[in-house]
């Protein structure tokens, strides 16, 4: 198959052509704020199918469904409880995806079989555009392959998908470089699924108590604790080396890193590090990439997949990176360096 690849902004008549590709059941990728997603009809089992094909994704790991207007719950969910309606109107169009109970006609092959609904809408003009001109309810996962870190721009799009979609329509970079945040609101108290922009301190001045799903939280594998989401129990967002997280005080940390790096270039390895801005000169590794800056927080979560990714094409055998659990956003952006490393993590004193 031949992907097209499109820059939208400045080509604004590919919006029909895109949308005449998801009404015939085909794929189509496209800029969100959190990162790119793949998208295919939601109400069509088959494109559903051939979502999970391109990305070589499990099939029990169910997709999530964008919509461009509030009222589109009611055609998706068959109860919308007040606590939904409130979190919509206070976070939508934005990073925020809620789980309720699914109506009949979202085919279980959307859904993961699974008897609930994800539903999201996006915050980006290029996404809504593209769910108002298709006219359908747009299921759309990350736009990468199964495992690799999320796409933050078309390019990662078509590194892991050229050649098995028909279009990426290209918007730049995204705003905010991580997934959204998914809230269950199936239960008596909303619980957070997957960590993401929108904090459980935002979503509780909204709704009250809001619960962590125990998954989100660890810091081991565990095979005891099940995941919620199905997709997060899945090894994720990992670069092609191995990835090692050293948390500590900072001075500590970067004399470790510096330390292990030397033992394993005595290995003959060639070794990668995650600095930020205020730290990259202090290391000696072979290459050495700026996730963003502790001052401007919000830089780490869009920079995250972007270094990781970087690093496959140096092709570094070892990665050391710092650990990023502070601020706003540590929950968020430690949940996913912590899934790319396989939970390895050394504690520095
Ligand atoms: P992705 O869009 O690739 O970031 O993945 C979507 C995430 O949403 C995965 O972690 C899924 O497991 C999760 N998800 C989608 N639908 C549901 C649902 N009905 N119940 C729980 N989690 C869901
Ligand atoms: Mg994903």
């Amino acid at each position: 198959m031949n992907t097209k690849l499109v820059k939208i902004e400045e080509n604004p008549q590919f919006f029909s052509e895109a949308g005449e590709i998801l009404r015939a059941g085909g794929l189509v990728a496209f800029p969100t704020e959190t990162v790119y997603g793949l998208g295919g009809n939601a109400l069509d089992s088959l494109a559903a199918k051939k979502i999970y094909a391109a990305k070589g994704r499990p099939s029990d790991n169910p997709l999530i469904v964008h919509v461009a207007e509030m009222e589109s719950l009611y055609e998706l969910a068959s109860e919308v409880p007040q606590t939904a309606l409130r979190l919509a109107r206070r976070f939508w169009p934005g990073p925020l995806t809620m789980i309720l109970p699914k109506k009949a006609s979202v085919p279980d092959g959307t859904t993961g079989g699974l008897k609930t609904v994800a539903v999201r809408m996006p915050n980006h003009p290029v996404a809504l555009q593209l769910i108002r001109t298709s006219g359908v309810y747009i299921a759309a996962p990350s736009a990468n392959t199964s495992g690799r870190p999320s796409p933050t721009c078309a390019e990662h799009v078509m590194e892991d998908l050229n050649g098995k979609i028909e279009m990426i329509l290209d918007g730049g970079a995204v705003e905010i470089g991580i997934e959204s945040t998914i809230v269950d609101l199936t239960g008596e108290i909303p619980v957070i699924l997957r960590p993401g922009y929108i904090t459980k301190q935002m979503l509780e001045e909204v709704v009250g108590e809001v619960a962590v799903d125990p998954a989100v939280l660890t810091r081991h594998p565990d095979p005891g604790l099940r995941p919620k989401a199905p997709g997060m129990k899945y090894k994720h967002y990992a670069p092609k080396a191995e990835l090692i997280i050293l948390e500590g005080e900072p001075q500590a940390v970067i004399q470790r890193i510096n330390q292990e790096t030397k033992k394993a270039q005595e290995k003959g390895k060639k070794v990668g590090v995650i600095a930020t801005t205020k730290t990259k000169d202090s290391y000696d590794a072979d290459v050495i990439r700026v996730i963003g800056s502790r001052d401007e927080e919000e830089t780490i979560a869009r920079g995250l997949y972007g270094s990781l990714r970087e690093f496959d094409k140096d092709q570094v055998d070892l990665i050391f990176s710092e650990s990023f659990s502070d601020g706003i956003w540590g929950q968020a952006v430690m949940n996913r360096l912590l899934k790319a490393a396989g939970y390895q993590v050394i504690t520095v004193s």
